[in-house]
């Protein structure tokens, strides 16, 4: 056991839905074991400018559901560089700062690894992205909540689409990741899925829409976002020139799907992981993001939670196409 008694705490990169769920379980719990808090404003840009305050079990009071994050977040390019690291650090050193809680993805986590093999200063992440593409937990923090805002907006625009007789392409986040579309697709009962993981391969879509059940009314197609197929209206034009007689529309989610009131599943999820955190930190735990495997509290080296590569489950495209016939 180490004897920390001041941490830093700050959420970076794109905000998720559940993060001030886990800053009132980081603050909370190091005040249960007496240790400081400080709040860092704005990600690694705000470490770097010093914007600094110290929080106190109050000052996360009626948060928990609440979307966003109360410590704001920002993209930072100084960081990346030494000398912005260097700032950083004399920053922390300056605040008494002997450890810290990182809530991000994996930029975040990528930040946070080599300025903990840089210095001397312990971190530990908690994962907090809508996206869920870190390896070493089974869900992120906003995951989801996020999924859940995909599938209500889609179950709304499912009813103009089956009044119609319409069939919509709805694009969804997910520029490296397909996650959001694989299980809102299936939640939805898309007709097809199109996700980085298959290099959007569109080939099963169209074979879909020959080959399949003409009868149908409605029809969803499920799109991460991302350039390689064109994105949605590239798809949605190239549908429409092979099959004139549907009537097809785009419709972009976007930004909704970041907000709003985090679910039950995120509030507990970014509850025990950031009782976790600081319980990790006082156990001598650095350079490692908490996540959550088969229920149980897992540590995962930064490096290898960000492999960028999540593997998908196969089975999940092969249920959407047993579905959807
Ligand atoms: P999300 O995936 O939800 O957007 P993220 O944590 O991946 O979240 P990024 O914008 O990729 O978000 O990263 C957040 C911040 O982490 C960057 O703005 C930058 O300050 C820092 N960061 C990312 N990569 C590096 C790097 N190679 N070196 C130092 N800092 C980095």
């Amino acid at each position: 056991m180490t004897q920390i008694k001041k941490i830093g705490l700050y959420t970076s990169g794109g905000d998720a839905p559940g993060m001030n769920a886990a800053i009132r379980a980081v603050v909370r719990t190091a005040k249960y074991y007496n240790i400081e808090v400080i709040g860092i404003r704005r990600g690694y840009e705000g470490m770097i400018n010093g914007e600094f305050f110290p929080m106190d079990g109050k000052s996360v009071a009626n948060i928990i559901q609440r979307g966003g994050t109360i410590l704001k977040t920002a993209r930072s390019e100084q960081f990346k560089t030494p000398e912005g690291r260097r700032l950083a650090y004399d920053q922390l050193m300056n605040h008494g700062i002997q450890g810290l809680v990182a809530i991000g993805g994996d930029g975040t986590f990528t930040g946070a690894r080599i300025f903990g093999n840089e210095y001397d200063m312990p971190v530990v992440g908690l994962p907090g992205t809508i996206d869920n593409d870190l390896n070493g937990t089974d869900f992120t923090i906003g995951y989801d909540t996020a999924i859940n805002t995909v599938i209500d907006a889609v179950d709304k625009i499912r009813d103009t689409a089956e009044s119609h007789d319409r069939l919509f392409i709805v694009e969804v986040m997910g520029r490296d990741s397909g996650l959001i579309a694989l299980r809102t697709g299936i939640a939805s009962g898309a007709e097809a899925i199109i996700i980085p993981e298959t290099n959007r391969d569109i080939n099963a879509l169209m074979d879909r829409l020959e080959n399949g059940r003409k009868d149908k009314s409605s029809k969803i197609v499920m799109v991460a976002e991302g350039e390689d197929a064109g994105g949605a209206f590239e798809i949605g034009r190239q549908v429409k020139e092979k099959f004139p007689n549907y009537d097809t529309r785009v419709s972009i989610l976007g930004h909704i799907q970041r907000g709003g009131k985090p679910s039950c599943m995120d509030r507990v999820l970014a509850s025990r992981v950031g009782v976790a955190a600081v319980e990790a930190l006082r156990d001598g735990h650095r350079n490692e993001m908490i996540g959550i495997v088969h229920n149980e509290i897992s540590y995962t080296p930064f490096e290898h939670a960000c492999k960028h590569h999540v593997e998908i489950n196969a089975n999940f495209l092969k249920i959407v196409e047993i579905l959807s016939i």
